[in-house]
This record gives C-alpha cells, sequence and structure tokens, in this order.
C-alpha cells in the first residue's frame, strides 16, 4: 500500500497494512481458506472466501485452498470436489492446494515434540471423564492421574496408538497446560483421538487422528500463512492456537484474526443441518435453490458478480449480526435487472382467439432484448390469431383498481395491439377456457386515437410457444430464525416451492440452456434449470421476484 491508498475498509484489512507497513512477516501476505469436506459450501463459506482471496488479491499476497480433512467419518472427495468446482465458480484461484491429511506425518513428529519437551501427555480417562474433570466457568478442572506418566512411557504408548494397538477410545493425547485455566480450552486439551478407520486420502496408513486445534495452527505456519482468518467462535482458542505454536520449532508464527460470521435470516446455515435437509428429503439435494449452498445459488439463478457484491456489502466486522434475506435478493435483482435479457412466458395460461386477426397471419414482431440497453439488440415474437396470456391478467369481476383485461374491456398486449375482451367461453365444467377478442389494427407500437388504455399484458403465441415447467421458489423457513427453534425442521415452510408445468414460453427460449438468465416480463427472473431441462421441456428456476414484495404480500403467486 501506498500513502496515498485509502484507509482499508475493515479492521482485518487494517490489520494487514499494519503488518505490511511494519515488515512483520517481512511484508508478505499469505492466507488460506480451510474447509472442511463434510458438506457443501454456503454463502456463509463465501464470506471467508472473499475476504480470504480479497485479502491476498488486494496486498499482492497469495491464498491456499486448504482442506481440513481430519475427521474421516464424515468427509469425502465428492465434497472436496463440489468444493473446488465452487470457489472456482466464484471466481477466485488458489495458489495451491493443500489438503491437512499432507501433514500427518509432520504433525506427529510435532507431537512426539510436545511429549519429549514435556507438553503433551497421553491420557488413559474415558471422553466422559475428560468432561468430567474439566470442570466449568466457575470451578476449574482435576489433573487426570494420567499427567505425571514418564516421558518415556508416552513416548511408547503413542507410538503403539499410531500402530494401531488400541481401541477407538482407549487413549487420546493431551497438551499439559493448565486445568485451572480461566480459558477452559486450555485445560489440557485433546490433541489426538484413536481412530481405527480409514482415511479418504491416505487410507488405513494411520489409526489415530489429529484434532482441529492441533493440526489448524501447524497447517497454516507450515504453508506459511501470515494472517490465519477465522470466524469469531475460535477467539477462545487462539491463546492454544499460540500456545502450540510456541512449543514447537516451526517455519512461522501467523497471526489468528477472529471476525464475524454471517448469519442469514429464513434459512440454516450449519452444514449439519443442510445435511439434515438433504437426507430426510426435505429439499431435493445440496444444490436445491432454497438452501444457502453456493451450488443452490447457482442452480436458483444467482451470479458469482452478486454474491461477490453481496460479501462486499455486508462488509467484514467484528460484531455478530443477522443480515435480512432481501439483503442477498435485492444483490441478485440488481444483477438482474441490469443485465438479464427479457422475454415473455406466461405461467399459467389462459387461451385468447382474436377474431378478427386475419386466420393464416403471423407476424414477426421485433422486441428489445432490454428497454435500457439498445446495444443488446432485439429479438423475433411472432404474433397470431390465438394467443396465450395470464389468468391472473383477466378478471370477470374486476377487484378495484384492476387495470387488465376484463369483459368489454381493453388491454395493451405488451410490444403488440390493444385487443379487447368480447365474451368468455366456459367448458362443461364451467371453467373458462377462452377469451374471444378483437384487435385494433391501428395500434402496433401506438397509443388508439380518443381513448386511453391503461394496462399491458405479456403474451405468447400459441402456435408458436414453447413448453416449459417453472418453479417459483420461496423462502424454505417461514421464520426469521429457525435455528433459534427446538427443531428447525417445524419451522419449514410448506410453500416454498411450486412448480408450474403447463407454462408457455416465448420461441426465442427454444434455445435457452443451462444456467441461462432471463426477466420473464412482469413476472420475475429467471434461470434455465441445467439439470432437469431437456429438448422437449425447459425447466426455468425463479432466481427472485420483480420488486421486494416480500412481507408485504405473500411473495409467491
Ligand atoms: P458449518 O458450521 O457451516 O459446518 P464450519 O465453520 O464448520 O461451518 P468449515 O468448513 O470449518 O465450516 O469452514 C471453513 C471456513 O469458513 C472457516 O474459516 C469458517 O470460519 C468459515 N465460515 C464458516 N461458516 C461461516 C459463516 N457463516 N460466515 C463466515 N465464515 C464462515
Ligand atoms: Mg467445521
Amino acid at each position: 500500500m501506498t500513502e496515498q491508498d485509502p484507509t482499508p475498509v475493515d479492521f482485518v484489512r487494517q490489520e494487514v497494512v499494519a503488518d505490511t507497513d511494519s515488515s512483520r512477516y517481512d511484508g508478505r501476505v499469505v492466507t488460506r481458506f480451510p474447509p472442511e469436506p463434510n458438506g457443501y459450501l454456503h454463502i456463509g463459506h463465501a464470506k471467508s472466501i472473499c475476504l480470504n482471496f480479497g485479502v491476498a488479491a488486494e496486498y499482492s499476497g497469495t491464498c491456499n485452498l486448504r482442506f481440513d480433512d481430519t475427521n474421516p467419518e464424515k468427509e469425502s472427495v465428492d465434497y472436496m470436489k463440489a468444493i473446488e468446482r465452487d470457489v472456482q465458480w466464484l471466481g477466485f484461484e488458489w495458489t495451491k492446494l493443500r489438503h491437512a491429511s499432507e501433514y500427518f506425518e509432520k504433525l506427529y513428529g510435532y507431537a512426539v515434540e510436545l511429549i519429549r519437551g514435556g507438553n503433551a501427555y497421553v491420557d488413559s480417562l474415558s471422553a466422559e471423564q475428560i468432561r468430567e474433570y474439566r470442570g466449568n466457568l466457575t470451578e476449574p478442572g482435576r489433573e487426570s492421574p494420567d499427567r505425571l506418566r514418564s516421558m518415556e512411557e508416552n513416548l511408547e504408548l503413542f507410538r503403539r496408538m499410531r500402530d494401531g494397538e488400541f481401541e477407538d477410545g482407549a487413549y487420546v493425547l493431551r497438551a499439559r497446560i493448565d486445568m485451572a485455566s480461566g480459558n477452559i480450552n486450555m485445560r489440557d486439551p485433546v490433541l489426538y483421538r484413536i481412530r481405527n478407520i480409514h482415511h479418504q486420502r491416505t487410507g488405513n496408513l494411520w489409526n489415530l487422528y489429529p484434532m482441529y486445534d492441533f493440526t489448524h495452527c501447524i497447517s497454516d505456519a507450515l504453508e506459511g500463512i501470515t494472517h490465519s482468518l477465522c470466524t469469531l467462535e475460535f477467539e477462545d482458542h487462539r491463546p492454544l492456537y499460540d500456545w502450540i505454536l510456541n512449543q514447537l520449532d516451526v517455519p512461522c508464527h501467523p497471526q489468528q484474526i477472529e471476525f464475524a460470521r454471517l448469519s442469514l435470516e429464513y434459512t440454516v446455515m450449519s452444514k449439519r443441518k443442510l445435511n439434515l435437509l438433504v437426507t430426510e428429503g426435505h429439499v431435493s439435494g445440496w444444490d436445491d435453490p432454497r438452501v444457502p449452498t453456493i451450488a443452490g445459488l447457482r442452480r436458483a439463478g444467482f451470479t458469482p458478480a452478486s454474491i461477490r457484491g453481496f460479501c462486499e456489502r455486508i462488509g467484514v466486522t467484528k460484531k455478530d449480526a443477522w443480515i435480512e434475506m432481501g439483503v442477498l435478493e435485492n444483490v441478485i435483482r440488481d444483477d438482474l435487472n441490469q443485465n438479464a435479457p427479457r422475454a415473455m412466458a406466461v405461467l399459467r395460461p389462459l387461451k385468447i382467439l382474436i377474431e378478427n386477426y386475419p386466420e393464416e397471419q403471423v407476424e414477426d414482431l421485433k422486441l428489445p432484448n432490454h428497454p435500457q440497453k439498445p446495444e443488446l439488440g432485439t429479438r423475433k415474437v411472432p404474433f397470431g390469431r390465438t394467443l396465450f396470456i395470464e389468468q391472473d391478467d383477466f378478471a370477470e369481476v374486476p377487484p378495484p383498481k384492476f387495470k387488465r383485461l376484463i369483459p368489454g374491456g381493453e388491454v395493451r398486449l405488451r410490444g403488440a395491439y390493444v385487443i379487447r375482451c368480447e365474451e368468455v367461453i366456459r367448458d362443461s365444467n364451467g371453467e373458462i377456457n377462452l377469451l374471444r377478442c378483437t384487435y385494433d389494427a391501428d395500434t402496433l407500437g401506438r397509443k388508439p386515437e380518443g381513448r386511453k388504455v391503461k394496462g399491458v399484458v405479456h403474451w405468447v403465441s400459441e402456435q408458436h410457444a414453447v413448453d416449459g415447467e417453472i418453479r417459483l421458489y420461496d423462502r424454505l423457513f417461514s421464520v426469521p430464525n429457525p435455528e433459534s427453534m427446538n427443531d428447525f425442521r417445524e419451522a419449514l415452510n410448506p410453500d416454498s416451492l411450486k412448480v408450474l408445468d403447463q407454462c408457455k414460453l416465448e420461441p426465442s427460449l427454444a434455445k435457452a440452456v443451462g444456467g441461462e438468465r432471463y426477466q420473464f416480463e412482469r413476472t420475475g427472473y429467471f434461470c434455465v434449470d441445467a439439470i432437469d431441462s431437456s429438448e422437449q421441456k425447459k425447466v426455468f428456476n425463479r432466481t427472485v421476484t420483480l420488486r421486494d414484495s416480500w412481507g408485504k404480500t405473500a411473495r409467491g403467486r
């Protein structure tokens, strides 16, 4: 940074700049994003990704992607692949791809170093006893009888733990710190536990696995990380992070800095809860457009830029805060309003017949792809004698202020003519199945003389329409903070998905490919579902409504 640069926008960047200015770490900036591959990344991770990769990019540093793969029961290679894909999709490139499991041998060596220095011991207390001995916030802990075990015996037992001589839970390795510490994390925390289980990368090589607190600081140090950015719940672990590194001869002692995690209303974010939603079938998968995973947001139609923009907007602070879902929705709405081409799609079709329109005639109307961006060009939209309009755009008995079509009334078809409804035709069940209409041939792109037509509705020509399925997604939960409930699943919104499978799309949408985003005139922003769309049927997911109507009226229709 030069002196003319403005003050960095957040406290993390301020600390980084202070360190580079004072040549701490020789002015280097090295960060990492360290997910555990036990689920898909969510929007909270995006905050951490934008921060870690962003800081590295802004201060000529580097950023690693490191899988914290020390819990083989819950982790998988598939999750790793999904995580890599999501980080790249968000627009970031890691300098090195690392796995904590690559350091197992070195970590083991450091553990031996701790034992030799009298800083760790093998304990035979059970997990339950350890908890009991630990004490609590008001009472100090008690020392384990094994705390006095000789160094030789500790080394021998630790080697035998490695060699797979013991059952799970028979022993653990603990740091020898202070059972009376005011910080419970410092009361001889467990560093290694026995797990006779296969690891997705190291196979059956290891029968014991290091704990997070031991693995994380050493992995950071081995990678030469300068600033180890993590969320606030690790603030109480920082003394342990520093203690471990201070006992050992490591190449670097990173600075841990904690920031507030993202909490978003009307959703859940912990991977454990998301996993439950997936495995119990409340959603279709980790990429269901209703869940706040990166994969879900992508499938819903969010752009990488909108997610990065969201992270920038919420900023990085030291204080936990809840963010309204509307903030996220507004960012993608602004993005798509500016960038998504327009198209017409009728969600719930009502057929109209324009009796005085020549029978065989078809007119190719040219409609702009974007009203404010002529450079995006135009598209051909065929107009014919029978069309579909939205059921909601007609009312036999109109509510007050209804500006659309009524019996005997007029409305403008977007980009086309003014029509009048002459007669309502019903089927044998009494349902309206056709409106007989007439059109005013003089009104193509012109106002009719001597009368005012207020409403404009969208439409699709019957003969040219493409069949489509449209999925209207709404918030997954009906309360702002489902995590506060006894069982968060009780707050699931039963109407979070409506599937409309009789939709009629304008023919230009036949060539729309998976992931493409559109504004459907008057109905919202939609994205082609890359997985379920076929040649026969296009499937569109609603990304967001046109306006922020949520809370005032129902978000869906
Ligand atoms: P979860 O509780 O959702 O499983 P986690 O913290 O266990 O999340 P990790 O895979 O360990 O998930 O997280 C990788 C990184 O992402 C960590 O540095 C973590 O602090 C950060 N992170 C996770 N959730 C959030 C969040 N909601 N906001 C900001 N950062 C987050
Ligand atoms: Mg975790």
